[in-house]
């Protein structure tokens, strides 16, 4: 079993849809792991991440959604 391209949704985990309108809820768009408002670096490939739509803006400028809360204050 070979994965040939399979855009996978790095906050839900499930496959993205490259054939869906880019408007469309579940579409694919870049994500970035660490927020650009924290500082996150746009042409970074290491802090780009695929995500729907949907997932991407219900995410927000938040913090990586399985990321291990501790006790610092951002
Ligand atoms: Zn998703």
């Amino acid at each position: 079993m070979k994965a040939e391209g399979t855009n996978l949704c790095w906050i839900c985990g499930q496959p993205i849809d490259l054939g869906l309108p880019p408007n469309h809820v579940m579409a694919w768009t870049l994500d970035h792991y660490v927020p650009l408002s924290l500082g996150g670096d746009p042409l970074d490939p290491a802090n780009a991440r695929e995500a729907h739509r949907r997932c991407n803006s219900a995410r927000g400028n938040g913090p990586p959604p399985n990321h291990v809360r501790t006790t610092r204050e951002w």
